[in-house]
């Protein structure tokens, strides 16, 4: 095996940061991860050179260069993280010459969600097809867009907030501020606010099958209600699909792309909304789109980010 050429991709998250060395087809030769203690910038990039000094030893060689996915507002371009919700302190960190000190090869850093919806794109459901919009449903919709194989930042640096796309102009309050946004619909915590806007009497049939109350309802109880024949519970993952649906239409109509890849533990229902999802983003698009629009479950699971990074790290060589 030659890894003489190989890239070192981080995937740095809240509580754990993963590290895994990758050959220049995208394998991953080697995979790490350590606990995130210390929040603070210094330890963090503490961190993650003592993975990437760990992952060349294990290969027996330095990496070409190095790429980390971050969580944040990040500014790809100068490797600087303006903000992040997982580490509250930062502050125009510059995290991407703190690494390279250290680490002392090329250091590439991208946003993660991006890094996921780059490996996804290149090496993942979304491989083969030129523009790719990737959508990431969790507590919240991470989003990706990537165009002719490159990540677009737009003007902000930080293009594809897909999650705060106004699906409802008055509805559920959002943490950015506004209301209404496609993650408050269509994400984990979704399943509580389609409860509450059931009819009654399905309602309280849901909810005498479930024995809680609406707020509680997760994407796992709403499933096991739907494989127990619980009609109410369908209906809220019908909602759940409908959402997303006319979130991924809106994207249709403004950037004109088809391949839209999903991923996130929600998608282990799958069956249970995307049919949902594409009636509803046909039926807000041009009819003819219907033969192109392709929904595809993400392929690469936990390895997205690290591959992402990794794709971006070996640009720079
Ligand atoms: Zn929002």
């Amino acid at each position: 095996m030659n890894n003489k050429s190989f890239v070192i991709g981080v995937d740095l998250g809240g509580t754990n940061l993963r590290a895994a060395g990758v050959d220049d087809s995208g394998k991953i030769l080697v995979s790490r991860s350590a606990p995130v203690g210390d929040k603070s910038s210094s330890a963090v990039v503490a961190a993650i050179a003592g993975s990437v000094s760990e992952i060349a030893n294990d290969i027996g060689s330095k990496p070409v260069a190095v790429g980390c996915g971050v969580p944040g507002i990040v500014d790809a371009e100068n490797g600087v993280v303006h903000a992040s919700p997982n580490f509250p302190a930062w502050s125009e960190e510059k995290l991407r010459d703190a690494v390279c000190s250290k680490v002392g090869v090329p250091v590439a850093m991208e946003n993660d969600a991006n890094c996921f919806a780059l490996a996804e794109a290149m090496l993942g459901a979304g491989r083969g097809h030129r523009n790719v919009v990737m959508l990431t449903l969790g507590t919240g919709i991470g989003g990706g867009l990537v165009f002719d194989g490159k990540v677009f930042h737009g003007d902000s640096g930080f293009a594809g907030e897909v999650g705060h796309i106004v699906v409802e102009p008055d509805g559920e309050p959002c943490g950015c501020g506004g209301r209404g946004c496609l993650e408050r619909y269509a994400a984990s915590h979704a399943f509580a606010v389609h409860a509450r806007r059931l009819p009654n009497a399905e309602n309280a049939s849901l909810l005498a099958a479930a024995g809680v109350d609406a707020s509680a309802i997760t994407p796992e109880l709403a499933a096991r209600l739907a494989d127990e024949g619980n009609e109410s519970a369908a209906v809220l993952w019908n909602e759940f699909g409908r959402y997303l649906g006319i979130g991924i239409a809106t994207l249709v109509n403004i950037l004109g792309v088809f391949t839209f890849v999903i991923g996130g533990g929600i998608t282990k229902s799958w069956d249970r909304f995307i049919s949902a999802a594409k009636a509803a983003a046909l039926s807000h698009t041009y009819a003819r789109h219907a033969a192109y629009l392709k929904l595809l479950r993400a392929g690469l699971g936990d390895n997205a980010g690290v591959i992402g990074a990794a794709i971006e790290a070996r640009r720079l060589i």
